[in-house]
């Protein structure tokens, strides 16, 4: 099949960049050196931008996983700006698309069922999406944002003062303007767009899937690292109106830390997470799964998926008694009786659930380890 043409303002603004960084910067690094202030504020506008995109144009536009005041949204628009992605507008509008018909080729713009190469960038150099480049009708929401709209009416102006303006008013302060341009201008976009390419690309091709196996997405503490936490990929897909990407709290997600830590200051609010519940049980019914899957291949394979598929429905048993009852004592802490002896009874069946729930889970997880290695590609 013919392929659609190439967008050439795309191409050639990749190719300067990217000659830019990895040719240029090396060789003024070479004759002239970096000093310390210019490699601090190329760090500071690496995590400052990249995490406008994370925590601005992703979770806050494209999903709504939370509300923010007005300059943080400002501030997310201008910083989003700043690494050259389009427009809040534009990108949304894709990204809706690539959840909602993920790995569809034809649908899905950056398909990583097309290979690494098209979902990390190939994807972005040739007119795969003229028919609907200017069709914002899955962004009505976004289209009545003012702060949206502006940006996405004055981008290429915002782009260049931003970029430009910064870099070159923090260089003149510190005397030398090409050199922080180079490093904390150029070099920083192109570090940036790749961390976020590889979300679209790596994301969806390296490492586990706990949650779902409907989609390429994975799970990566690794890429999360590098990725401001957006490498817990697997439960973003099937979770996606959650604040969170990664959900414990020792996972790596800066961009969680910073839409949470906002809040306790009244700059974000409605942060929304999915329900425990419908997390766990998506878990296990992937464990249930991959074990039942791998089960076929043992000799007396009936008798096994049979055991684990009984273990199986004792845990979500369990778990659905533990939340029902959960659900009950938050309810009933909200209107605050705190002695009655319906609260004092339910305590105790909290308490003896929990127990149960525990003991049942300890139990399945060591027949799932005995039996099935997890087979989690
Ligand atoms: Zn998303
Ligand atoms: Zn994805």
């Amino acid at each position: 099949m013919k392929k659609p043409p190439l967008i050439f303002t795309n191409v050639i603004l990749f190719i300067v960049l990217t000659l830019i960084a990895v040719v240029g910067t090396p060789l003024w690094a070479i004759s002239y050196g970096f000093d310390w202030f210019e490699i601090g504020v190329t760090i500071f506008l690496f995590y400052f931008t990249g995490m406008c995109i994370t925590a601005g144009y992703h979770r806050l536009w494209s999903h709504k996983t939370y509300d923010a005041n007005p300059i943080v949204r400002v501030i997310l628009a201008i910083g989003g700006a700043m690494t050259v992605q389009n427009s809040i507008l534009h990108w949304s509008s894709d990204h809706r698309i690539h959840h909602r018909h993920v790995d569809v080729n034809d649908k899905d713009p950056y398909s990583a069922k097309k290979g690494f190469w098209f979902s990390h960038m190939g994807w972005m150099l040739r007119e795969y999406q003229a028919a609907r480049y200017d069709d914002y009708s899955n962004c009505k929401d976004l289209q009545k944002d003012k702060i949206v709209m502006w940006q996405h009416n004055h981008y290429v102006p915002i782009v260049l003062a931003s970029n430009f303006g910064l870099t070159a008013f923090l260089g003149w302060l510190n005397g030398d303007i090409l050199g922080m341009m180079l490093l904390a201008g150029v070099t920083r976009i192109v570090l940036v767009h790749h961390v976020t390419f590889f979300i679209n690309s790596l994301a969806h091709i390296w490492g586990s899937r706990p949650y779902t196996d409907a989609n390429t997405a994975r799970d990566n503490g690794i890429l999360a690292f590098f990725t401001f936490g957006e490498g817990y990929h697997n439960y973003h897909h099937i979770f996606e109106y959650d604040y969170r990407n990664g959900i414990k709290w020792w996972q790596f997600d800066p961009t969680k830390w910073l839409i949470k830590g906002l809040s306790f200051v009244g700059l974000t609010k409605n942060l929304r997470t999915c329900p425990e519940e419908r997390i766990e049980k998506a878990k296990l019914a992937m464990q249930l799964k991959y074990a039942q899957d791998r089960a076929i291949s043992l000799p007396n394979a009936d008798e096994i998926k049979a055991k684990i598929q009984a273990e199986y429905e004792l845990v979500q048993q369990k778990m659905s008694e533990f939340y029902a009852t959960k659900k009950r004592i938050m309810a009933l802490r909200k209107k605050n009786l705190q002695l009655s002896y319906e609260k004092l009874e339910l305590d105790f069946k909290y308490k003896e659930l929990k127990n149960a729930l525990k003991i049942q889970q300890e139990k399945w997880q060591s027949m799932y380890n005995f039996y099935l290695e997890p087979q989690t590609t």
